[in-house]
């Protein structure tokens, strides 16, 4: 049985998550081939932020993130390994000091190239740590540096992988001893640093289970498994037991923060399980997705925040047709968006797009010499798999509804911000 885990950020957020982790394995019946694992609580995001300052001009601010950055890895070493033990402290500072160094040689290259030579330095950071604590707790394993493994184009923020060169050395890798592997990070076979997307983390998991042909995959999360809805958002939201590889792609089509959406291609392709448990309540039963699902009728809703909405109509009174949606649709490809939402008419197309001010601003500039637009912002989509009409009007009632879209399986309606409760209550009926 080849059993690939994933802990994402949250599960090795300080050194008490980190034993806990620790703890967990330990007590656990199987032993995973590989351990995937990302950066440490919101350690990208600060990279992020670091990478940002990099490329400015204030360099005490820089300075003072990577301090911020250094304080949070060696507080965690310490606290872990005691102040006696500097092998892994002279690791962390290592990988800091490239990090850095990294910061003078790419600040003015291209910025997704920038981006990928920083990012991961999340990932090669709590990986080290946590492989080096389970080898301390004896819980024998092998770091080994992503880069060298999941093998990518050079498609930076979003690589694609290179699948037969990936698997080969995937599979040259010890299967007696348990492997820890960075997520969210790869490289191209030149040796260029490239990332997945972020939370990609989940993602990973994936190839390298498809690569091994793992038995399955699980994925470890804050929460018990999947929702019908985000349990933050609605008060009465319920556990998803079994769903369908299908099911679970489309939630997460619509926005569901379930697990990465091209994480479930290359499992579905090997008929690969994926589970996802709570690391804080290991016992609990889990959510499967897998070919078969129970649940997969059972409504399913999806909030999308920080929408804007774009009314798109030809400035001569002309047709929207094809030639036109052509046109508008290149330039979203070119902008780098995704519609949330299409609707329109004779004369008019409408997106619902994320607020994404560095992507949606150029698309809009270009969109605004050849067409009138009218634009909502601040909109909250709210998205439903499997939807009675009763359940649609009660979620809708009260509500001006700025768009909808709805098919057989999927009703989606747009509201303003400000008309929309904090938290929801899923109607009564089928299901509720
Ligand atoms: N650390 C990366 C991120 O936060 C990847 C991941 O967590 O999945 O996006
Ligand atoms: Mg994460």
């Amino acid at each position: 049985m080849t059993t690939i885990f994933k802990f994402g950020g949250a599960s090795i957020k300080d050194a008490e998550a980190i034993r806990h982790l620790g703890k967990l394995l330990a007590g656990s019946h199987e032993r995973p081939q590989v351990l995937i694992i990302s950066a440490m609580g919101k350690t990208t995001n600060a990279l992020e932020a670091l990478l940002a300052a990099a490329r400015g001009s204030d360099e005490s601010d820089y300075r003072q993130r990577l301090q911020a950055l250094r304080n949070d890895h060696l507080a965690t070493v310490e606290a872990l390994f005691g102040t006696q033990d500097n092998a892994v402290a002279e690791r962390v500072e290592a990988l800091l000091s490239d990090l850095d160094a990294c910061q003078r040689k790419y600040r003015d290259a291209e910025r997704a190239h920038h981006y990928d030579r920083t990012i991961g330095f999340g990932e090669l950071l709590s990986t080290t740590i946590v492989s080096a604590w389970l080898n301390e707790i004896g819980i024998d394993n092998d770091w080994h540096d992503a880069r060298q493994l999941i093998i990518t184009d050079a498609t930076h923020q979003a690589a694609n992988v290179d699948w037969a060169e990936t698997s080969q050395r995937l599979q040259a890798l010890s299967s007696k001893r348990m492997g820890i592997i960075q997520g969210f990070i790869g490289a191209t076979a030149a040796g260029e640093s490239t990332t997945l997307g972020r939370e990609g983390s989940d993602f990973s998991a994936a190839i390298v289970a498809h690569c091994l042909d793992a038995s399955e995959v699980v994925i470890w999360k804050d929460v018990p498994g999947l929702f019908n809805a985000d349990p933050r958002r609605f008060d009465n939201a319920r556990q998803l037991m079994q769903i369908s590889y299908d099911e679970a792609i489309e939630l997460a089509w619509l926005g569901a923060k379930v697990i990465h959406p091209k994480t479930l291609a290359p499992l579905r392709e090997r008929q690969i399980p994926l589970k996802v448990r709570s690391f804080k309540t290991p016992d609990a039963a889990p959510s499967v997705i897998s070919e078969q699902g129970d649940d997969d009728a059972t409504p399913a809703y999806i909030l999308a925040e920080e929408q804007v909405l774009l009314d798109i109509q030809p400035q001569d009174f002309s047709f929207m047709d094809e030639p036109r949606q052509h046109q508008v649709f290149g330039w979203l490809v070119d902008a780098g968006l995704h519609a949330n939402l299409i609707d329109g008419g004779a004369m008019r197309l409408s997106l619902c797009l994320d607020a994404h001010p560095a992507r949606l601003e150029p698309f809009v500039e270009a969109l605004a010499a050849d067409y009138d637009l009218t634009r909502h912002d601040d909109l909250t989509l709210l998205s439903i798999r499997h939807p009675t009409q009763a359940q649609l009007d009660a979620l809708s009632a009260g509500r001006e509804v700025l768009a909808q879209r709805s098919n057989a399986f999927t009703a989606q309606r747009l509201f303003r911000r400000g008309e929309c409760p904090e938290t929801w209550r899923i109607p009564d009926g089928r299901d509720g």
